[in-house]
């Protein structure tokens, strides 16, 4: 599996406009902001695949890439929490993102986004607990490492192991940075072995 070689397939507002549901995805979720669309296209060695810089209200769309074995695909899920957003978008929003991650059956895992200097917001708490609940593998990249001095990255890290040690959902919890690409193999290969299971 090559991440490189991953296309804009779709962008659904609508769970009838997701591609066909057989296959196998993963989905990057995150809060605005948070480096998800950095994420995105940093471990897909594509500067643009996922837009970086965005006005809110702007990016409610699931987005599809394929990638270059049939049928498996990242899909890029909307940003959560601009504060400016009116309440019907944030509704939305929810709506959305409920639909997809209950009814979708191809989806292997989850990709969190946080950043490492402001990590486990209300929202990733959520949706921890909702993999929890629905037993769905969880990854957790904690990115903009390069912010962080060494010592206090890995202090940033052991303390949301600890935060986070009773979610047995958690596989993966990885020291990320779109800047410095520290843990993108770690985190190719953990996608790899999802996708290809
Ligand atoms: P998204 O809203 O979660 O998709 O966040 P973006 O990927 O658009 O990133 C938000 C801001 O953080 C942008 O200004 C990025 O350039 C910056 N950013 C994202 N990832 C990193 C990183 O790993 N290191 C640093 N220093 N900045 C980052």
């Amino acid at each position: 599996l090559s991440f490189n070689s991953a296309r804009f397939m779709v962008s659904a507002s609508r769970l009838d406009e997701c591609p066909p549901d057989y296959g196998a995805e993963v989905a990057f979720a995150g809060r605005s902001n948070a480096g998800k669309s950095s994420a995105i296209n940093t471990i897909t060695a594509n500067g643009k695949l996922a837009r970086t810089s965005k006005t809110p209200g702007r990016t409610r769309l699931i987005n599809f890439f394929s990638l270059n074995r049939e049928n498996c695909r990242l899909v890029d899920l909307p940003g959560y929490g601009y504060a400016k957003v009116s309440r019907d978008m944030k509704d939305d929003w929810q709506q959305h993102l409920g639909h997809y991650l209950n009814d979708r059956r191809c989806l292997r895992g989850l990709v969190l986004v946080m950043d490492i200097r402001h990590p486990l917001t209300d929202f990733d708490r959520m949706m921890v607990e909702w993999c929890q609940h629905n037993n769905l593998p969880l990854m957790i990249l904690a990115t903009k490492s390069d912010k962080l001095k060494f010592g206090q990255a890995k202090t940033a890290m052991q303390d949301i192991g600890r935060r986070l040690k009773e979610f047995s959902c958690v596989h993966h919890l990885i020291m990320f940075s779109a800047t410095s690409k520290q843990g993108v193999d770690e985190c190719r290969a953990a996608l790899t072995a999802w996708l290809e299971a």
